[in-house]
């Protein structure tokens, strides 16, 4: 039988893992302290499937299923396109993070990450902070992304938020044939950990920077140390800007969305910013809005707890590798002009090419 064949023949959970090809998706169930976790483990073609764990008080357990299988066949793209030996996981534990996190229950998740043998890494995500992945790390050696005194990289805001200027970079070279950002005008949504930093180098450019939070505070913190516009968190979508950087949440390309954007570029650093995939990255294209692919751009954090998992992390050597998302971000771009595909599937096309081809040759450690 075909792959093909199977992929449509299986049905229930080993149709979910065909369909987006997973390799291995472990439960994880602990009664005395409570803990129910999915590590979802996607491709380990170029190394071990590395990305965070969050938690969430999923309504349903195929709701956390859904979330965990998705996120990560995204870590999997996110390394391979950057040029890392990783490959794609996350893990999700269905919670109450304000009630549930005591050390026993993390410590217990621990040694569950420990029993895949290095397989999976794993590192902070939505709803997991610094002192629970110190708990975790009691129990495996298969955990980053720790705090500076633990030897570890510290905050990786401010590289994804330096490879997100340098993929809103690239796009302006690929549609102004220059990739100054001197007077563009751009709009920032959200100026949290990677939108702050952003706005900074943005400012820095003299770009002419519209900035918009759910946070009253932080909106008033950016204008009172730079030259920024605030506007209303609806207003963003309509501003007449070059650039639109997503910064806060997933999913705000959409169809409501999508038809009010004014902007000739769309690169910004929040994780699946297209609802749909195919279609809303299609839509932007065919209103001639540049997408530059967010899994790309906002990789930054994702070198640097690599970087920390290998040892003698350098922050230098951190962001010489992050200076490499420009080169990539504008090939990808030009492939999707050249093949007349979307940004978005011309970076899964270049990620799936070289898990291909050097998943072949590298020899598995
Ligand atoms: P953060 O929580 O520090 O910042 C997000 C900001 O968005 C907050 O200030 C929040 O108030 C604001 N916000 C939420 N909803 C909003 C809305 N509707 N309108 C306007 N603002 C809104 O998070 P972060 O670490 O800065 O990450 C930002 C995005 O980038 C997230 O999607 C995250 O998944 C993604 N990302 C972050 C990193 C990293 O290194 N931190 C790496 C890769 C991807």
């Amino acid at each position: 039988m075909e792959v093909s064949e199977l992929k449509k023949s299986e049905t229930g959970l080993f149709g979910a893992l065909a369909q987006l090809g997973h390799e291995q998706v472990v439960f994880c169930y602990d009664e005395p302290t409570g803990l129910k976790a999915i590590i979802g483990i996607h491709n380990t073609a170029l190394g071990p499937a590395l990305g965070g764990t969050r938690m969430w008080n999923y309504a349903t357990e195929q709701e956390a299923l859904t979330d965990v299988l998705r996120l990560s066949r995204g870590m999997t793209f996110k390394a391979a396109i950057t040029g890392l030996n990783l490959g794609g996981g996350k893990a999700v534990i269905i919670g109450d993070a304000k009630t549930q996190k005591t050390e026993a229950f993390l410590r217990r998740f621990g040694k569950f990450i420990n029993s895949l043998g290095g397989k999976y890494i794993t590192a902070e995500d939505v709803n997991m902070k610094t002192a629970d992945m110190e708990y975790i790390a009691m129990e495996t050696r298969y955990v980053t992304g720790l705090p500076e005194t633990m030897g570890g990289g510290g905050d990786p805001s401010p590289v994804t938020a330096y490879g997100t200027y340098l993929g809103i970079k690239a796009s302006a070279k690929k549609v102004f044939g220059n990739d100054s950002l001197a007077n563009r005008k751009i709009a920032v949504q959200g100026v949290g950990q990677v939108g702050m930093h952003l706005v900074e180098y943005l400012v820095k450019e003299n770009a002419q920077v519209f900035i918009t939070d759910i946070s009253d505070e932080k909106v008033k913190d950016l204008t009172s140390r730079f030259r920024v516009t605030p506007v209303n968190q609806e207003a963003i979508y309509d501003l007449d800007v070059d650039v639109y950087a997503p910064c806060a949440l997933g999913a705000t390309l959409n169809d409501i969305t999508i038809p009010r954007l004014k902007c000739s570029i769309v690169a910004g650093a929040a994780n699946n910013q297209l609802k749909d995939e195919i279609r809303h990255g299609y839509m932007l294209q065919d209103r001639g809005i540049t997408y530059a692919p967010d899994f790309l751009i906002n990789a930054g954090g994702l070198i640097n707890v690599y970087n920390e998992y290998l040892g003698h992390y350098n922050r230098k050597r951190v962001f010489e590798q992050a200076e490499r998302i420009f080169d990539t971000c504008l090939n990808i771009l030009n492939m999707a002009s050249r093949e007349k595909i979307s940004a978005q599937e011309a970076a899964i096309k270049m990620a799936e090419s070289r898990i291909e081809e050097v998943g072949r040759v590298r020899i598995p450690r």
